[in-house]
């Protein structure tokens, strides 16, 4: 299989001007998007359209007035399609919306695109061939792309794929231990997902500690509804939990994360459920939801706080699976400069950092109890001062690292 050529794209040099950039998150219900201004990282205008194709569609947007507040718009929209919703979307940004780039976070980039790319037809193509192991991401990803490219001829727009910073891993921990012929003909191989996100925790994590990132070794946990673990190792991703899907590794909101393969085929095989069945039970019905019927942490805790047992297992198991991955990642890098939570759970969740953090100050890592408990800052530091390892919590902006990925290639381009 061809190994893509990495973009390195990420070492910054020194935009030539301010550009505006609008970021599009296109998703199977809903578009998020950011308008914004670099290098600066202005914040224009932002927003949520949710629940598209039910009749209780709407948008969610902000924009700054001239005094830099800013103004909340909140309104129903008719979205049945996603054509729709980016009509709505357009619509509420304005007719005289100055987009100098368009950034699209497109979720599987294969083996193909190690880095941000600049789209053409060539590009489009490829995304699209991708839609098979993507299959619900990147079409709508596309439909983003195809609305942007006709309501903004001219425009330049690049795609931020989710699988580029895991392109660095070598192969002993991007294959699979299976027959060879699933590799070379079916391109079965861990791609691993939330690139964008671990790479700029990463990042802002080697700044705080003050080490450069090309020496640093680092272990990310981005904690949300899907969760993964990336190693790093001299500023690259050298193994990561999400695996051929985003279905593998840790536990999920929904989703079952590590399982013995052969679950299925038992499964199946005693006529319990299909393929299909399968598939929407592993990754819908799994995970916290599977073991105590809600996929929102919050809920759990709170279900744990009123002594439900079926909570507390679920919280034993979800932070006992981080545990084990900070463990083999700790094995795999040798040594860890610094622990990241992020996400959701990862950013908010105390109890989530303290019990996945337990009885490992054997390997360098011990949390602070009082700063872990008044985590508010963008980057909060919560390891004691002996800690070896030093532990932060970082506020992720996947946003504003696509709008800087996507100024990185724009730069390139007018070099
Ligand atoms: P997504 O992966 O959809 O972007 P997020 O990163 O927003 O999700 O994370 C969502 C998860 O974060 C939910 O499980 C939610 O319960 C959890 N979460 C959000 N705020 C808190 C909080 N204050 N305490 C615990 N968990 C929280």
């Amino acid at each position: 299989m061809p190994r893509a050529h990495h973009n390195n794209s990420m070492n910054m040099k020194t935009p030539h001007k301010s550009m505006t950039i609008l970021v599009i998150n296109s998703g199977s219900s809903s578009i998020k998007y950011r308008l914004l201004e670099l290098p600066q990282g202005r914040v224009l205008a932002d927003g949520l359209l949710e629940r598209i194709g039910e009749p209780a569609s709407r948008i969610i947007h902000r924009a700054t007035d001239d005094s830099d507040s800013f103004v909340d718009i909140k309104q129903a929209v008719a979205a049945a399609d996603h054509h729709k919703a980016f009509k709505a979307v357009f619509e509420v940004l304005g007719e005289d919306c100055p987009v100098d780039a368009i950034g699209h976070r497109v979720v599987h980039g294969g083996d193909r695109f190690a880095g941000p790319t600049l789209i053409d037809n060539e590009v489009i193509t490829s995304i699209r061939a991708l839609c098979q192991i993507a299959p619900l991401h990147n079409p709508v990803n596309l439909l983003g792309i195809e609305s942007c490219l006709s309501h903004f001829p001219g425009v330049p727009q690049v795609a931020v794929f989710d699988t580029a910073f895991h392109q660095t891993m070598p192969p002993h921990a991007y294959r699979y231990a299976i027959p060879e012929a699933w590799y070379s003909d079916y391109g079965i191989r861990r791609f691993g997902f939330h690139g964008t996100s671990h790479h700029y925790v990463a990042r802002r994590a080697a700044e705080f500690i003050d080490k450069p990132f090309n020496t640093s070794r680092l272990i990310t946990l981005h904690l949300g509804n899907g969760a993964s673990a990336t190693a790093i190792a001299n500023g690259c991703s050298v193994d990561t939990s999400m695996g051929f899907t985003p279905l593998e590794g840790l536990v999920m909101g929904t989703r079952s994360g590590d399982l013995d393969p052969a679950i299925p085929l038992f499964i199946e095989q005693a006529g319990y459920l299909n393929n299909t069945g399968i598939d929407h039970a592993l990754n819908k019905e799994s995970g916290l939801k599977g073991l105590c019927g809600t996929n929102d942490l919050r809920a759990v805790l709170e279900l744990n706080q009123a002594g439900d047992e079926r909570a507390q297992l679920a919280l034993d198991l979800y932070c006992y699976r981080i545990k084990k991955y900070i463990g083999a990642y700790y094995a795999a890098l040798g040594e860890v400069d610094a622990l990241v939570f992020t996400g959701g759970v990862g950013e908010n969740s105390a109890q989530v950092r303290r019990v996945a953090c337990e009885g490992l100050s054997r390997f360098g890592i011990t949390i602070d109890e009082a700063a872990n408990d008044k985590v508010i800052e963008d980057i909060t530091e919560i390891g004691q001062a002996e800690s070896q390892t030093r532990i932060l919590v970082i506020k992720t902006d996947e946003e504003l690292q696509i709008a800087r990925e996507t100024m990185t290639v724009l730069d390139k381009d007018h070099d």
